[in-house]
């Protein structure tokens, strides 16, 4: 009996190569499990081969496998060429189980957004995965997956792995390509692992990361280093009081991550308590500029000649307003009405250009306090996993989900989510902040943190 619930992929690949399990068994173990999450929008067949199973975004571009990003007006788009990090894991033998869940063209915080139905949270139905990557996350935490690929642009990759109960890596930007990813904020979007613990984490980012002829905004990468210590001697650990202290932060999330901060320290580490003042004030509005800047601009290309859906009109015009109003749902609406406004001649200066100074104070503080720290550490997100509706009415509220996920993100900065305790019952998950290109010094952290926190993934009521 293959326990798809526990098997990380390290375990996986040596059951396959010690022939101990057959490929065809461990793709069918989990293609063969109920996806009562709603974590799937396709389900794919056995490619055949054995690697390791894989889930992936429905962002991410996938050579004869629909890729809608969660969108009606991608609902028949099937692309004929593999996201460069398909291609990547592919090369590695990766075999793709298929394609999850996400809010639309990855805008928002919970997977409510989807045009096809949310994602429910593995540990609690009646709750949110989190988002925009709930169907990675749901996949990986719920047993329908070992590990599985996310994008995130302002947390959907740590802020789904906070709420599920598992790691989750936003790599440093510029070190996973692009290329084939559907486009949402391009100055902030990145693909990066979901998974059991740090180790695949880690193994996953080696597989996707590195140089793309195909897209210019990619770098050579350190080499990976899989982590095997678990002394944290020597590390400097800085927690940002207002990341820590900030208001709306529930009292169970502060107290697990309290719990984790004093576990570093007796694991070795020194923690002093430093500031990022503007960077959590302005993190979230500049945010909100910045990203739906970008959308606007990249989600006019769906005008009902290039890809998927087309809603017939008497002319061109009406028929790529009627392909848009019929396509896109309010988020993406919502977010291309606010983005046109903000770049439009007149307030172009008031607005974006004002957001991208504002991003560049963002980045210079973060990087004074690399000089004097390793990793920074805060809660992920706020609040555990909410129950479904919750907040679907108050895009403010939602948006505030993000509050201490965007800022590293604005400063093109690494993130990792791991699991450090439960709070109500659900995960709480701890924000390890790292310098640019600083990926091996989270895994080696966190992989310490994560063997004295020994957090059990499997949710509760599936145990
Ligand atoms: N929740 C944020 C948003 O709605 C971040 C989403 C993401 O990282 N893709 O834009």
């Amino acid at each position: 009996m293959i326990d798809t619930l526990r098997l990380t992929a390290e375990e996986a690949k040596r059951l396959l190569e010690a022939r101990e399990i057959s490929g065809a068994e461990l793709f069918a173990a989990y293609a063969e499990r109920d996806d009562d999450l709603n974590a799937y929008l396709h389900r794919c067949d056995d490619p055949g081969g054995d690697g390791i199973p894989l889930a992936v975004k429905d962002v991410i571009g996938t050579k004869g496998i629909p890729t809608t990003a969660g969108s009606r007006i991608l609902e028949n788009y099937v692309p004929v060429y593999d996201a460069t990090v398909i291609a990547n894991a592919k090369q590695h033998g990766l075999r793709i189980l298929g394609k999850t869940n996400t809010d639309e063209f990855a805008m928002g915080s919970s997977t409510e957004n989807s045009a096809y139905g949310p994602t429910h949270n593995p540990w609690d139905l009646s709750r949110v995965p989190g988002g925009s990557g709930g169907g990675s996350a749901a996949a990986v935490s719920g047993g329908l997956a070992p590990w599985a690929l996310g994008s995130d642009t302002g947390g959907s990759i740590k802020q789904p792995a906070a709420l599920c109960g598992h790691v989750g890596l936003r790599p440093t930007y510029g070190t996973v390509s692009r290329f084939g990813v559907v486009a949402f904020a391009s100055s902030l979007d990145q693909v990066g692992p979901v998974a059991k613990n740090v180790r695949d984490c880690a193994y996953l980012y080696s597989i996707i990361s590195g140089r793309d002829a195909n897209d210019s905004t990619t770098v050579e990468v350190p080499k990976v280093e899989l982590p095997n210590a678990d002394s944290l001697a020597g590390l400097r650990i800085g927690v940002p009081k207002e990341m820590n202290g900030a208001e709306g932060i529930e009292i169970g999330v502060t107290d697990a991550v309290n719990r984790a901060i004093s576990l570093a320290e007796s694991l070795g580490a020194s923690v002093e308590e430093c500031s990022l003042p503007r960077s959590v004030d302005y993190g979230v509005a500049c945010y909100y500029l910045v990203a739906p800047a970008e959308a606007s601009s990249n989600l006019a290309r769906y005008d009902g000649v290039r890809y998927g859906l087309r809603v017939d009109g008497d002319d061109f015009r009406e028929m790529v307003m009627r392909t848009r109003d019929a396509g896109f749902g309010d988020e993406p609406k919502r977010r291309i009405m606010i983005g046109t406004y903000a770049l439009s001649s007149g307030y172009y200066d008031a607005y974006y250009a004002t957001a991208q100074k504002v991003r560049t104070v963002i980045k210079r503080e973060h990087d004074a306090l690399f000089e004097r720290f390793d990793v920074l550490v805060s809660p992920t997100s706020p609040t555990v996993a909410f129950p479904i509706g919750a907040k679907v009415h108050d895009p403010l509220a939602m948006y505030l989900n993000d509050l201490l996920t965007i800022p590293s993100c604005m400063a093109g900065l690494p993130g990792l989510s791991i699991p450090c305790g439960l709070s109500e019952g659900l995960p709480v998950g701890l924000q390890l902040i790292g310098p640019q290109f600083g990926e091996n010094t989270l895994f080696r952290a966190a992989h310490a943190l994560e063997q004295a926190i020994d957090f059990d993934p499997v949710p509760e009521r599936l145990r």
